[in-house]
């Protein structure tokens, strides 16, 4: 259920609501929006008395949802969700790089690539401290030192550390030492690592899974949001198919179609869908063309000695000019991706 406020309501009114909500053993969720408040109602397992709620004050309409997600719909809120990390944000007018190595192998690598990260203007520096390999052999992340590296990068530099969590006590870490919290392909049906994402304070970012459909995604943000944490930025990394050129088929049709349905951001990852430098350049120019409020790419000082998923690093340089390539085409897409959204806000609400 849904409970949309007049664009009139005062505060007191949405608390008055919220209160109703709880005293009935049900779960709020008060989304303002640019024109309206609108409350999310999760907790019921059955259809929920709608009455009750519609004659408080307030209160402008109630609605029964009928699909299977109720939190990241443009239902709830009709425009876009910026997500906000510290003075960086995701989905507003700025196109949101996100970049680094898959992982923080040495001091001195995660520096080269972070003066690199900072000179193209990004935001956000990405460094893989603990890593889901596919091999137990493989390099797994340098654990404890990686923390300080992560630390010591958002100091020196004043870029946004965003890190990969694997389990609970990896987001403590995450908590304590980062400013966002990726969720992996591998863990997008990780419901215990969602659920604790969702209590947890710092932005989330959840990369669709392998052989997830776009309804299994958005229930993955859908259970994060559902605990109380709202900044939840999607990211389309490529998913499995009968194609070998690729490490993963890039979707980029997930992304006009997040938007008929979602306000939640959404970024690309051509590194991991690419799987080879030279695919990286066209897939992230293609993502961003395609309404992508931002990437995630992997950047190397050294290719060639990388621990891992070196095939698909850029250099420094290529990195460089690439960002410039792509800010480019955002300036010139972006209006028509945001009309496309104001279209679907308008056919849903
Ligand atoms: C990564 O970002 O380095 C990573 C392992 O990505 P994914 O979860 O998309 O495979
Ligand atoms: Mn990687």
């Amino acid at each position: 259920m849904l409970i949309v406020m007049k664009s009139s309501a005062t505060a007191h009114q949405i608390d008055a609501v919220v209160e109703a909500i709880d005293s009935v053993g049900l779960r709020a969720h008060p989304l303002a929006g640019a024109t309206r408040t609108a409350i999310g109602v999760t907790g019921n397992t059955g259809v929920i008395e709608s009455r009750r709620f519609e004659s408080l004050s307030g209160v402008a309409e109630v609605i029964r949802v009928t699909k299977p997600y109720k939190l990241i719909t443009l239902d709830l809120r009709p425009e876009k969700t910026i997500v906000r990390v510290g003075d960086a944000s995701i989905g507003g007018n700025e196109l949101a790089i996100i970049a680094g190595p898959c992982a923080i192998e040495s001091r001195e690598q995660a520096v080269a690539v972070a003066e690199a990260v900072k000179r193209s203007g990004a935001r956000f520096f990405r460094g893989g401290v603990c890593k889901p390999r596919t091999s137990p052999y493989t390099f797994q992340g340098l654990g404890e030192k990686g923390w300080t590296i992560m630390t010591e990068i958002r100091e020196r530099f004043g870029l946004k550390v965003v890190t990969e969590a694997l389990d609970d006590s990896s987001v403590e870490s995450v908590e304590q030492y980062c400013d966002v919290i990726q969720i992996g392909a591998r863990n997008m049906q990780n419901f215990s690592l969602l659920k604790r994402a969702g209590r947890s304070k710092l932005p989330v970012l959840l990369k669709r899974g392998m052989a997830a459909t776009l309804e299994e995604f958005l229930l993955a943000a859908e259970y994060i949001m559902a605990e109380g944490n709202y900044n939840v930025v999607l990211c389309e990394r490529g998913i499995r198919t009968f194609a070998q050129h690729t490490r993963s088929t890039l979707d980029l049709g997930v992304l006009p179609a997040i938007r008929r349905i979602s306000h939640l951001p959404v970024i690309v990852d051509p590194s991991h869908s690419g799987g080879t430098n030279y695919m990286v350049g066209p897939l992230a120019r293609a993502g961003v063309a395609a309404g992508a409020d931002g990437l995630i790419v992997e950047v190397h000082n050294r290719p060639e000695t990388a621990l891992s998923d070196g095939a698909q690093a850029l250099t420094p340089d290529e990195y460089v000019q690439l960002v410039k390539e792509v800010r480019a085409i955002h300036e010139l897409t972006a209006p028509s991706t945001n009309a496309l959204l104001e279209t679907n806000a308008v056919a849903s609400g």
